[in-house]
């Protein structure tokens, strides 16, 4: 008789992106003629920048030629590309990592779930709340986790409100934690860290023993200098902190796939006995055994990203969607909505106004606005009551979004 895994069975059923897309082909289909504009799924939109695009078709060529051929790649990552990273996204801003301490993927939302690989069941984890799903729902198939409640938070589970009564700053788990997800630039809130708060977190970390899951996919949409990049920028990070970068959300891969994780050499979790392991040749393992390396023409475009010109076709891109954060931020605090977010990320998280719940108002934008957002409330308990507008459209799109809204404002909302 062949068994399930039955924690899959925990998994709560209604996943929020599958429920939104319900709600809109029903509206989609009784309203043909709606121009619905959507800003729910946190997908980019424009296109991969042409340095990269050069890059990955040359590489295309190479493997079209026996001299220039390459099978199967080292599976940490070619070289070329992980000295890149080393050298642009951390030496090069006064921050030690080296290039072997780099693994790249084929994605952050893959490291997410794989790394539970290597660490044991019987860890406390620790989240926000709200937050990116994929964090919680790996945990409950790794059955690191009870059933869910009725507010779909997860026995065993620590969840760590943010919200604006704690001006969405984690408090210290009042329990031992051992391993803790934290994502800055934020996702769903668009907040980011101060050094003091992820200084907080490496000093609670180094004292409980416990490991940081810092994952930073949105680091490239930070414009303000004295917001942290790295959490390797905190003194003593390298001992207790794993980050995961993507270029998914820079430069546009969510469709072409790579990212990379960083495990420093210093980095230990611990045995039932108490003794000390490295976690570098444990992950090194389980990467090399599981996983066959990212693609040779995409590794080679993940490169171009740091070319000059790779660099600047990159900027313009973020300033072309957080124009629209801009618009989205301004736009919405001049119609009297409380803004949160949407500075140094391209998500903007609002209050619903009228004290609708977060559902409530996604089909209120839906069926008033023909506008679609993400309720908060599908992001965890502490979300309802918020919902998140992204910046990932075009400026003519969001302009129009935001003309609507506000003629719904106007008319008075609900
Ligand atoms: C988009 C996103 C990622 C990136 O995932 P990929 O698998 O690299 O595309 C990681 N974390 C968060 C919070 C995200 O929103």
């Amino acid at each position: 008789m062949a068994r399930i895994n039955e924690n899959y069975l925990k998994l709560q059923a209604g996943y929020l992106f599958p429920e939104i897309g319900r709600r809109v082909r029903a509206f989609t289909e009784s309203n043909p003629d709606a121009n619905v504009i959507k800003m729910g799924i946190g997908d980019v939109t424009q296109p991969i920048p042409p340095a990269i695009i050069k890059a990955m078709h040359d590489a295309v060529d190479e493997m079209a030629s026996a001299e220039t051929f390459r099978g199967y790649g080292p599976e940490q990552g070619y070289a070329f590309l992980r000295e890149a990273i080393a050298s642009n996204d951390y030496q090069q801003a006064g921050v030690q990592i080296d290039a072997d301490e780099i693994f790249v993927s084929d994605g952050s939302k893959c490291d997410c779930g794989n790394i539970l690989d290597i660490f044991g069941d019987d860890n406390r984890i620790a989240v926000l709340d709200p937050v990116y799903p994929v964090y919680v729902d790996t945990n409950v198939m790794a059955g690191h986790t009870g059933p869910a409640d009725d507010n779909g938070r997860y026995e065993n589970l620590v969840y760590m409100p943010v919200t604006a009564e704690n001006n969405f700053e984690p408090e210290l788990p009042s329990e031992p934690v051992d391993i803790i997800y934290l994502c800055y630039p934020n996702n769903p809130t668009g907040v980011v860290a101060t050094h003091e708060t992820l200084t907080k977190w490496v000093e609670y970390a180094t004292q409980n023993k416990a490991i940081i899951l810092y994952d930073a996919a949105y680091v490239a949409f930070i414009s303000d200098p004295d917001v942290p990049r790295s959490i390797y920028e905190i003194p003593g990070a390298r001992k207790v902190a794993i980050e995961m970068r993507s270029f998914s959300k820079n430069a546009g891969f969510t469709g072409v796939r790579c990212a990379f994780t960083v495990i420093p050499k210093e980095l230990m979790g611990y045995g039932k006995d108490g003794q000390e392991h490295a976690i570098h040749p444990l992950w090194n393992r389980r990467h090399c055994t599981k996983f066959n390396g990212v693609s040779y023409p995409i590794q080679r475009g993940a490169e171009a990203a740091y070319s000059e010109e790779g660099k600047a076709q990159i900027e313009s891109l973020i300033s072309y969607y957080m124009h629209n954060a801009k618009l989205l931020r301004e736009g919405l605090t001049s119609m009297g909505f409380e803004v949160f977010g949407g500075e140094n990320a391209p998500y903007v998280w609002l209050k619903t106004p009228s004290d609708m719940n977060s559902w409530e108002f996604f089909d209120h934008l839906l069926d008033k606005c023909h506008v679609v957002g993400t309720p908060g409330s599908g992001f965890g308990a502490a979300g309802e009551g918020y919902f998140r507008l992204s910046a990932f459209n075009s400026p003519e799109n969001t302009e129009e979004a935001l003309k609507r809204i506000q003629d719904s404002v106007s008319a008075g909302i609900k």
